[in-house]
């Protein structure tokens, strides 16, 4: 099984990374996908991932949430890191106007500019989406037959938005949001509409800590050895087998990635 998001740069990792990484191994996890939210981040992702070629690939990118980060120079200095064998992805980027920590207009600035050099250098795209998907669809939309191929990471919106993304090939990410049964429910009752070729499952840690599980950490931070968790809970709401759910979503993950 493959972990498509792992904030594996967090500080909340920073005393014991290594033994987070020997649990994910311990329980399964045959690869994983850090991800960046701003230029520096995006570096000591790439760092990461080196220590562990052929288990850790990474994304580089600048969150909306970092979108006052971004700059033309921003831009230019993260170009050559694009080019290092391990990162498979641009990204997070993306609109968020849930937490608007940037202005609209310089959201739109940093998405578009990170969309036109996934395009320039056929890179996948690696999509964060809050309470923006119909602004997010404009801007993209003429850029998809282009990119080689999108990820909208952890996916929690309404059947319609999940209906455009299908019809587009986007492929969906679904977290440990789905684990809750209230505040995932929705989530729950749309997880069977998304079309196995298109499932990816990722922890995002160590945000969201599934709900649910018998031997939760009592500090809170997710680790992607629950990843298995989040299949079991996926794979029972979907009527699949876990086993052939975890081949196929590593499966998917090769594909989005081309990682082989
Ligand atoms: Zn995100």
């Amino acid at each position: 099984m493959f972990d498509v998001g792992v904030n594996l740069t967090s500080k909340k990792f920073l005393k014991d990374r290594e033994k987070v990484v020997q649990r994910a191994r311990a329980v399964g996890v045959t690869g994983m996908v850090i991800i960046s939210c701003t230029l520096s981040d995006s570096r000591q992702a790439i760092m990461l991932a080196k220590e562990g070629e052929n288990y850790f690939w990474c994304t580089v990118g600048v969150h909306p949430n970092y979108a006052n980060t971004w700059s033309q120079k921003v831009g230019v200095d993260m170009r050559p890191l694009i080019y290092e064998p391990c990162v498979v992805a641009i990204g997070e980027c993306g609109l968020d106007f849930h937490r608007s920590f940037a202005t609209k207009k310089k959201q739109i600035d940093a998405f578009q500019a990170q969309i036109e050099l996934a395009v320039e250098l056929s890179v996948p795209l690696f999509l964060h989406c809050r309470n923006a998907h119909k602004c997010l669809m404009s801007i993209l939309k003429p850029w998809l037959p282009h990119l080689p191929s999108v990820f909208l990471h952890c996916f929690t919106g309404t059947q319609v938005e999940l209906e455009v993304y299908i019809e587009h090939g986007i492929f969906i990410g679904v977290t440990g949001w789905i684990c809750d049964v209230y505040r995932g429910r929705d989530l729950r009752q749309l997880i069977s509409l998304i079309p196995s070729d298109l499932l990816l499952i990722e922890t995002d840690a160590p945000w969201l800590l599934p709900m649910g599980m018998d031997l939760a950490p009592p500090s809170k931070r997710n680790e992607p050895c629950f990843l298995p968790h989040i299949i079991q809970t996926v794979a029972i709401l979907r009527g699949d087998d876990m086993i052939e759910l975890s081949k196929k979503i590593t499966l998917n993950a090769h594909k989005l990635f081309h990682l082989i």
